[in-house]
């Protein structure tokens, strides 16, 4: 029999029972679950972990999270947006408690990664709870050593319904703290005064976002699928190289 391995297949990834050390809840529909896990292999900055719940009468249910915590942090943080009439997201932001198990399966993931050591400018671009592998990069950024951060910029572009609905919002209202010029986009309710865009993310806000073509940024695209398509398609448009523009799609509608 041929030994995979020698191959060069990866190896198969077991499951690995977590315990819930924290939670917090980053908006009315979002939660972060901060997870303790023996023998973490330790991840990559845009990785993702699948989540498998199993019923009494063994029934199971598999999805994948994203990793929001960088690779420096002791411990793996997931946030999950609640989909009403979903059948894992409602367990996981409401049910599940300080002290649980839960099994998680990972990291999983090479190509919607980035290390600061491959460089930049970094373009990251989110819908929703698409912010959250890029929230590990930006995490990932603000860790890293001054030499290594000094030649490259970050700019994120952030799509939500509302302010209150942005996830991580004191994280990325504390620019220092992430270190990255953050525009936000509020697709149905902004608040009086508000100064940012109210708008769905269109070519003419990529344009003044983002960088250039020619300065050739590399660009991460994570949300709901129609944003992502829609948003890929027009920095193809705009002159992107499409290798330069990397994409996450986390589910069938906005
Ligand atoms: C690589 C990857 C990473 C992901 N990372 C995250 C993450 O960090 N945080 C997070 O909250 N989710 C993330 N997701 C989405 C997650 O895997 C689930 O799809 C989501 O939590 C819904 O699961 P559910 O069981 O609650 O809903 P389901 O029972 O699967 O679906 C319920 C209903 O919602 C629709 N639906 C399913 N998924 C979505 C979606 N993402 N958006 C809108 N409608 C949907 C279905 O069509 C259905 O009508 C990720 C997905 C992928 C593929």
């Amino acid at each position: 029999m041929t030994d995979l391995r020698a191959v060069g297949a990866p190896p198969r990834l077991e499951w690995l029972v977590s315990t819930v050390a924290k939670v917090h809840n980053e908006t009315r529909r979002a939660r972060t679950l901060v997870l303790d896990v023996p023998l973490w292999p330790g991840h990559r900055a845009g990785q993702h972990v699948d989540v498998r719940l199993v019923a009494e009468d063994g029934y199971q249910a598999q999805r994948s999270y994203s990793i929001a915590s960088p690779p420096e942090s002791p411990s793996l943080e997931l946030t999950v947006e609640r989909l009403d009439d979903g059948e894992v997201s409602p367990y996981l932001c409401d049910v599940l408690r300080v002290g649980d198990g839960l099994e998680i399966r990972g990291p999983i993931g090479g190509y919607f990664v980035w290390d600061v050591a491959q460089g930049g400018p970094l373009f990251l671009v989110a819908g929703g709870s698409g912010i959250v592998p890029l929230m590990a990069m930006m995490r990932h950024y603000a860790a890293a050593p001054n030499e290594l951060r000094a030649d490259v910029p970050v700019r994120l572009l952030y799509s939500a319904r509302t302010l209150d609905d942005v996830i991580y919002r004191d994280e990325l209202e504390m620019g220092s703290r992430v270190d990255a010029r953050v525009s936000l986009a509020l697709t149905r309710d902004a608040p009086a005064g508000w100064g940012g865009y109210r708008r769905r993310i269109d070519r003419a806000m990529l344009e003044e976002v983002g960088w250039p073509p020619n300065e050739s940024p590399r660009v991460f695209v994570c949300g709901p699928t129609p944003l992502v398509e829609s948003v890929a398609n027009l920095l193809v448009e705009i002159g992107h190289v499409p290798s330069r523009i990397r994409t996450e799609r986390f589910g069938p509608t906005g």
